[in-house]
């Protein structure tokens, strides 16, 4: 017999249901609907002013939806407008601007929203969380002398330290070096792996999105188009809005239906045998772990090319080449 799929699946804890919000008869979500299986990190992508922040403060119970529902391990959550205070204990946001008291310690930040529990969980749950998050070395450093990474992770580690059911993160990553970033992620893995932490994450950076999401959801004016694994959204993104939030796109054609990632392209210096594009070099771009060049083509498109070496100059004359396999189409 055949297993049912549905019964498969782990529950979700937190779900939107058909959620619509209006600013000012401008719509600023449309039926959505979001599931987020325990464990599970949710991605939203979408260029600024497709409604991400407004469903984290609807999810976070800071705003109501005119039309739609929320839910909690399968409970539905009361109206925000009916209730004493903004917010649920268990549903945690992080905002772009940390929320932390600048002259108070790392330690008494994070220990804050549980100061009235026992004392003696209080520093055993503050331990905890400034080693997940490593913040060892300035646990009793002021909020105010911390960097940047700092003071994100600290925020985290406080909306975390009266253990929520789904935490929510608003671009709080935004503006990262690569060394925060890898701690960054370093503590998501460790939240998925040793808390089983559950997240909705807001993010316009696709390598983040990649990086720490199961699932990824693509938000434009309002409306999910597309969901899916970041693989399966990178690789076959449903438009070229898609195609473009997800990464950089070469188009082969002016009519913006067909394309190829850049990392699918070999460039060469001497003209191949067999079929290829030709190109000139035009900027240079350092990544870091490989340059990017953008070169114009004969036919006046231009693409980015990867290479892992520094061995191509402006206005040098490359040849391109690719397998038609690796194309994609739009519908
Ligand atoms: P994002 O976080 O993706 O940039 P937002 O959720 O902040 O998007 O905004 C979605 C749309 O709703 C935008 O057009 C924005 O101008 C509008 N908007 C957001 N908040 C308000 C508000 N408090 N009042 C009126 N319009 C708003
Ligand atoms: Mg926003």
């Amino acid at each position: 017999m055949r297993e049912n799929k549905k019964t498969t699946q782990p529950l979700s804890i937190f779900e939107l249901k058909e959620v619509s919000k209006t600013y000012d008869q401008l719509p600023a979500l449309e039926n959505i609907t979001i599931r987020v299986p325990e464990g599970h990190w949710i991605g939203i992508l979408g260029e600024s002013g497709s409604g991400k922040s407004t469903l984290l403060q609807i999810a976070a119970r800071h705003l109501d939806a005119d039309k739609g529902a929320a839910f909690l391990h399968g409970k539905e959550l009361p109206h925000v407008g009916s209730q004493l205070l903004k917010g649920h204990p268990k549903i945690k946001l992080v905002h772009q601007e940390f929320h932390l008291f600048p002259g108070q310690t790392v330690r008494e930040n994070i220990a804050y929203p549980i100061r009235l529990e026992r004392p003696a969980y209080v520093a055993q749950r503050t331990n905890e969380l400034i080693e997940l998050a490593g913040l060892e070395e300035v646990r009793n450093q002021k909020a105010k002398t911390l960097s940047g990474g700092e003071k994100q992770r600290t925020a985290i580690a406080m909306a975390l330290s009266e253990l929520p059911d789904l935490l929510l993160l608003d671009e709080t990553f935004a503006h990262l070096d690569g060394l925060n970033r890898s701690r960054l992620t370093r503590l998501f893995q460790q939240l998925k792996a040793r808390e089983r932490q559950s997240c909705i994450f807001v993010t316009h950076a696709p390598t983040e999105a990649m990086d720490w999401a199961d699932s990824l959801i693509v938000l434009r004016k309002g409306k999910i188009v597309q969901s899916g694994t970041p693989i399966e959204v990178y690789d076959l993104p449903v438009s070229a809005y898609v195609a473009e939030l997800t990464g950089n796109v070469n188009w082969l054609d002016k009519t913006g239906r067909k394309f190829i990632r850049p990392e699918k392209v070999r460039v060469s210096r001497q003209e191949p045998v067999g079929p290829h594009m030709t190109g000139r070099i035009r900027h240079t771009h350092f990544r870091g772990l490989h340059w990017e060049y953008s070169c114009e083509l004969e036919n006046g498109l231009w693409w980015v090319v990867y290479r892992l070496r520094n061995d191509l100059k402006p206005d040098q004359t490359v040849y391109l080449r690719f397998s038609e396999k690796d194309t994609r189409h739009i519908k």
